[in-house]
């Protein structure tokens, strides 16, 4: 079972990301947590040199993205699904077709079309966008800390108009929760749609 969580910064999708994989070990099961951009070491060092280096041309910076997938869906999460584990991950495609689709402006066909040309294909069982005002998302996060994140509010809410656009487009994979709803009720939500996903 693979399940994302996307959304916007300061949206709460790590809390989230960490009380699902406790709920899951909790039931027994076995659980890889993972990120993207980051997940291995190129990874790392992918995200390190795309948040903190200077300019990045924006076809570099989805392209780079795309790269960082690719390898970690190779290495590690397919491996894992294939081992029988639950993975559940801080950020997958979507937020490449979200950020450099529609906040780049690169053309969210085009960059979904790289992204499922890096992963093989491989989509997630659930999708939960973790969803947040970019003021509010802003305001959690407080000082900025990286390139992308001191990105203009139109920026940002444009990238949340397409998170919400792609939920609407596929509610059967989709569940899109209100970050700043408390993070125990949120989570319950979470788990009633992976027990309806996988028991179907
Ligand atoms: O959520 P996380 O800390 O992993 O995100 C790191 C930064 O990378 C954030 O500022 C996010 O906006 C940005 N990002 C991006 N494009 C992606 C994934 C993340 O611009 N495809």
């Amino acid at each position: 079972v693979f399940i994302a969580f996307e959304g916007g910064d300061g949206a709460g999708k790590s809390t989230q990301v960490h009380l699902l994989a406790d709920a899951l070990r909790a039931r027994g099961r076995e659980v890889l947590v993972t990120r993207q951009p980051g997940g291995t070491d190129l990874g790392a060092a992918i995200r390190d040199l795309v948040l903190h280096g200077d300019h990045v041309s924006p076809r570099a910076e989805a392209l780079l993205f795309a790269a960082d997938k690719a390898h970690h869906v190779d290495l590690v999460l397919r491996p894992a699904l294939e081992a029988g584990q639950v993975v559940v991950t801080d950020r997958y495609t979507d937020s490449s077709v979200a950020y450099q689709g529609a906040g780049r402006d690169l053309g969210a066909g085009e960059v979904h079309d790289l992204q499922m040309w890096a992963v093989g294909s491989l989509v997630p069982d659930l999708t939960v966008v973790v969803d947040v005002d970019p003021q509010e998302g802003r305001r959690r996060r407080g000082d900025t800390h990286d390139r992308l994140e001191s990105e203009a509010d139109a920026f940002h809410a444009a990238i949340r108009e397409h998170f919400l656009a792609m939920a609407r487009g596929n509610p059967q994979r989709y569940l899109v929760v209100d970050g700043t709803a408390p993070p125990e009720d949120v989570h319950a939500q979470v788990l009633a749609a992976l027990d309806r996903v996988t028991a179907t």
